[in-house]
């Protein structure tokens, strides 16, 4: 950046209508007030902040304080140019998911929390929200096209089709194509897609039918100049001539883009926000707690009554409560399908939990059942929920089957606890990602455990400071942890890492109820910064690719 840009911003930057607090006495201690600033164009943000929090550093160590606005400037006097930063994500500027993070968060729990068939939200649930899609669309072509089309195809890219295999994302589409949605299928038809993979189907196209097949969906480039990592492009045929053709995305927690994709119009929440420390003002100032923040963004956003808004809570609860309990139910003889062979084994931890002397250990080991239980239904490719995805759909069902039938805590608070964590949710998403294809593990059960720790600590009726630190820190505990699922399968380690997520999130509510809340260092928005960057940052061979980690040194007999 030359002088003269660089004086620029430094004008903008001084032209803020409130003057910019001075830097407390730790310049590392608290960057909230960098990250609610935007960063200036062409400046690369991670660089940008580091030498803020250095150069601040420095004058106080020499005894001089300095102000969040001389940081800045420093900061932006000693950047290196923009084309020596780190390496660029492997994502389109003008996508939906990327650009984002700039309004207000206007995520709804319906968007958020979904039920579908496990393995993967963005391998499974995505695919197959976008071949119903396409469906629907290639079903208003006029009766003429109709009357030409021989064939629909789908062809899977990248991630898709990398690790798709792995997840049955094969068997998603099509089911998605025959008319299934992710929250009704049954899992019974995608386990018969792939006892029987040489079924057709008839699918009504206008006056005409079309057969569809496994053989309709093809297993395409996995490395090439993608949008998204998790692209696929779907075709209806007359022949050779393309009828329709829609490129889309599957861009993470089972939510899809598509090329020229303008997210719909919403209505204004009621406390917008945009970082935790806003939302966190919000529930402080009006004397709420996070939870009846989020409710009643939801209420003014999406336009529901608040009974609706728990109804809708409640069926996430008892969709999660009954995945526990039918994880729990499996012999610990079944087998999840795959290579792996990887045996059910929720029923023994349980069990043998339930006989150990000390109720500590009994304690862990229980809420540790209860993720794998969960996470080996999503393994089995039964119903889910994201929360945010499917690899880490052992997380949230672990603490909220241990709450309400453990640990008996009133219904209500564990629906506050459930508003409160997607409030946590919601802000992972806006401004870092849910697919472990853009983020890797991290961005998974990282986020799960740290929604987790949310709903633990607003269960506990915890103040919002305990919200936002217990959050916090279950997600800084998981910053840089790699996606290498073993042969592509959603199994190993992605069903023990259900468990530590779980654990953490526990772990993470300890510490932040029996600490000092005001002398908890670390702001959630900026682990989310560090969880944004560190995405950037990750070798593309961690993020759901299976090419490096576990899944090149497990050997499989
Ligand atoms: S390693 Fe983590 S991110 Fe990757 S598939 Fe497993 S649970 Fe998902």
């Amino acid at each position: 950046m030359s002088k003269k840009e660089n004086e620029k911003v430094n004008d903008k930057l001084g032209s803020t209508e409130k003057p910019l607090d001075v830097v407390r006495e730790d310049p590392l201690a608290d960057i909230s007030g960098l990250i609610s600033k935007e960063i200036p164009p062409g400046v690369d943000r991670r660089n940008f902040l580091m030498r803020s929090a250095v150069g601040g550093a420095a004058a106080v160590m020499m005894g001089r304080s300095v102000s969040t606005q001389q940081a800045i400037a420093k900061a932006l006097a000693t950047m290196p140019p923009q084309a020596a930063a780190g390496p660029k994500p492997p994502l389109a500027a003008d996508l939906n998911v990327v650009k984002k993070g700039q309004g207000p968060v206007l995520t709804t729990a319906d968007e958020f929390y979904k039920v579908g068939p496990g393995p993967s939200s963005s391998h499974t649930i995505g695919p197959m929200r976008i071949t119903y899609d396409f469906y629907q669309r290639a079903t208003k072509l006029p009766a003429d096209k109709l009357a030409k089309a021989t064939k629909l195809q789908v062809n899977l890219f990248g991630s898709l089709s990398a690790t798709g295999k792995g997840h049955g994302t094969e068997r998603a589409a099509l089911a998605g194509l025959v008319g299934k949605e992710p929250a009704t299928v049954d899992p019974l038809f995608l386990d018969s897609l792939r006892d029987k993979p040489d079924q057709t189907f008839p699918v009504k196209i206008g006056a005409k039918s079309i057969d569809v097949s496994l053989k309709d969906v093809i297993y395409d480039a996995t490395k090439g100049d993608f949008k998204h990592p998790n692209t696929m492009t779907v075709k209806l045929l007359a022949g050779s001539e393309v009828l329709l053709e829609q490129e889309y995305y599957s861009v993470g927690g089972g939510f899809i883009e598509w090329k020229g994709y303008t997210p719909p119009k919403k209505n204004p929440p009621k406390y917008p926000f945009r970082l935790m420390k806003e939302l966190r003002a919000h529930a402080d100032n009006n004397k709420l707690s996070i939870a009846k923040v989020i409710l009643a963004n939801e209420m003014s956003i999406a336009g529901r009554s608040e009974e609706e808004v728990y109804a809708f809570i409640d069926k996430i609860i008892n969709a999660m409560v009954a995945t526990v309990k039918s994880g729990l139910s499996m012999s610990e003889d079944d087998v999840l399908p795959g290579p792996i062979k990887l045996h059910s084994k929720a029923a023994t931890v349980y069990k043998r939990a339930m006989d150990d002397k000390y109720a500590a250990d009994k304690g862990i080991a229980a809420l540790s059942a209860f993720a794998i239980a969960a996470s080996e239904e999503n393994g089995r490719g039964h119903l889910v929920i994201t929360a945010p995805t499917g690899g880490s759909a052992g997380v949230m069902p672990s603490l909220v089957y241990g709450l309400l039938e453990v640990r008996k805590v009133d219904r209500q608070k564990v629906r506050d606890g459930m508003l409160a964590a997607l409030g946590v949710g919601y802000l992972c998403k806006h401004h870092a990602t849910l697919s472990a294809a853009e983020g890797g593990c991290q961005a998974e059960i990282g986020v799960a455990s740290s929604m987790a720790a949310a709903l633990t600590a607003t269960a506990y009726d915890a103040e919002s400071l305990v919200v936002e630190n217990a959050a916090e820190s279950a997600l800084e505990h998981h910053l840089g942890m790699t996606c290498d699922p073993v042969a592509g399968y959603v199994q190993v380690p992605c069903i023990e890492r259900c468990a530590f997520g779980a654990v953490k999130a526990w772990t993470a509510y300890a510490i932040a109820s029996n600490e000092i809340a005001s002398r908890h260092r670390v702001d959630f928005d900026a682990t989310v910064m560090a969880l944004a960057e560190t995405a950037k940052d990750m070798n593309s061979k961690y993020k759901e690719t299976s090419e490096a980690g576990l899944a090149l040194s497990v050997t499989l007999c």
